[in-house]
């Protein structure tokens, strides 16, 4: 995102470790005996409900049985947490590891490789201890594929980090969204994405993001945006009463002048398709950046996993989105983050507009039903801070169970770990928080974890 654009049964463990196989994270096994945590209250995913009191039965990195009690086996570790909810690690299903705030436009001009994926290790770990034990790097936005270093040896346990989905760098137009369209030709600047012009040069981008170690595709669907209230491409609400309705703020359809989101599409629906289809082959599923329309119904009919920022969405593709079940990923505390730390009043005028517009838009998109999850954008603004989000979404209009709900069950989907995290159930991974008090009753509770386990062990108590 850039600133101004936009166990059990041995049957269930024995399903479980095939893909464990696959995704290579054992060295996070603790090879311990078994754990009984035990808390006030734990949140029931499924339910959306609140049970009390709350036990979670660990035996190596899988939970054995979560409910109001379990076994207490001889010899097992008892962990009681007092007046807390026990709850799944966090999900936040649109991160940057290697963003930082402050430099996020330059630091492919200014910071080596080496350097970011240092600060990545160190934003990997910010964000495990924050809670979020499973995250979607979105695109390390110019540092190619080093998301693999990070990723694989946190996988090996030998740095702190959630479990990762990665994509190296996104994937864009010549000329696009993350290009660096506005320097010197001679100097060579180089962009934040991998660039592919049409369909067959996106097939070739995956294949050699894959080889160099990606697990999903990252496509910048639309950019660059623009919005202003009169401006160029502003149209007069007495011209267009319907667009009129759905883009303006504060004037009725009659008005002079209104303001007026717009992002162009980079990739028609026929080119999104075939990267779809090709990350479908290697295994994997591709979330857009996408802004609005008409990118956004491109990448709906494409069958995208995610269509992420989501801030204009027509009514015929969220309808789609709610019949092939693809989630929306709002990230409001980025446009909060921007629209606070704008450079000028004007610009943070400008920033305020478009938060506005964009809450206004999700309130309908939720009164529709379009499945959401919980992505932050992260990066930009600093590591470890990005639970804000569940309490945007939450103030903009869901209730903290549905929230919650869309971040384990969506989240999970999205991320392609189904039935291994997201739930406090046997045979899921033992990635388990705990937050002081009751999310349901004060959602700002996922700001002040003070527990966290990731596949069974503690990392921070
Ligand atoms: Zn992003």
């Amino acid at each position: 995102m850039k600133r101004y654009e936009w166990m059990v049964v041995a049957a269930v463990a024995g399903a479980c470790s095939v893909a464990i196989g696959q995704e290579g994270p054992a060295a996070t096994k603790s090879q311990g005996h078994a754990i009984v945590l035990h808390a006030a209250r734990l949140f029931d995913v499924e339910a959306g409900k609140i049970v009390t009191p709350g036990e979670v039965l660990v035996e190596g990195e899988r939970i054995v049985a979560a409910g109001t009690s379990v076994e207490h086996p001889a010899g097992a570790d008892v962990i009681d947490l007092g007046d807390m909810t026990l709850m799944p690690g966090l999900i936040d299903a649109h991160v940057h590891l290697f963003l930082h705030p402050g430099a996020e436009d330059l630091q492919t001009v200014e910071e080596s490789v080496p350097q970011r994926t240092i600060l990545a290790e160190l934003a990997a770990k910010a964000d495990l201890m924050a809670g979020f034990t499973a995250e979607r790097d979105m695109g390390t936005e110019g540092a190619g594929s080093a998301d693999t270093a990070v990723m694989r040896a946190i996988d090996a346990g030998l740095i702190p980090g959630p479990r990762l989905r990665i994509s190296g760098n996104a994937i864009s137009i010549l000329g696009g969204h993350e290009d660096a369209v506005h320097y010197n030709p001679a100097a060579h600047v180089p962009g934040n994405a991998d660039y592919a012009n049409d369909a067959e040069q996106i097939v070739e981008t995956i294949r050699e993001q894959h080889k160099e170690g990606s697990t999903f595709v990252k496509i910048y669907e639309t950019g660059t945006d623009s919005e202003a209230p009169g401006g160029v491409n502003a149209v007069p609400c007495e011209e267009d009463a319907a667009l009129c309705a759905q883009n303006h703020l504060s004037a009725q359809a009659g008005d002079a002048e209104f303001w007026a989101f717009h992002t162009p599409y980079q990739y028609t629906e026929a080119q999104l398709k075939a990267g779809v289809e090709e990350a479908a082959r290697l295994g994997m599923n591709v979330g857009v950046h996408d802004q609005g329309e008409p990118g956004a119904l491109f990448a709906a009919e494409a069958g995208v996993a995610s269509i992420d920022h989501a801030t204009q969405l027509s009514d015929a593709t969220m309808q789609l989105m709610k019949e092939k079940h693809i989630p929306a990923v709002p990230t409001f505390t980025i446009f909060e983050y921007f629209a606070n730390h704008a450079e000028s009043p004007a610009a943070a005028a400008r920033e305020h507009a478009m938060l506005d517009y964009k809450i206004h838009e999700f309130k309908r998109q939720v009164a529709v039903g379009v499945p959401m999850a919980v992505g932050s954008d992260v990066g930009p603004f600093p590591h470890g801070t990005q639970a804000r989000e569940f309490e945007l979404m939450v103030q903009y209009g869901m209730t903290p169970a549905a929230v919650l709900q869309a971040d384990y069950l969506n989240g999970a989907q999205i991320l392609r770990w189904q039935g291994q995290v997201g739930e406090l159930k046997a045979g899921y991974y033992a990635d388990v928080v705990a937050v002081p008090g009751n999310p349901l009753e004060d959602i700002t509770a996922v700001e002040r974890v003070g527990f966290v386990m990731k596949g069974g062990v503690v990392v921070k108590k």
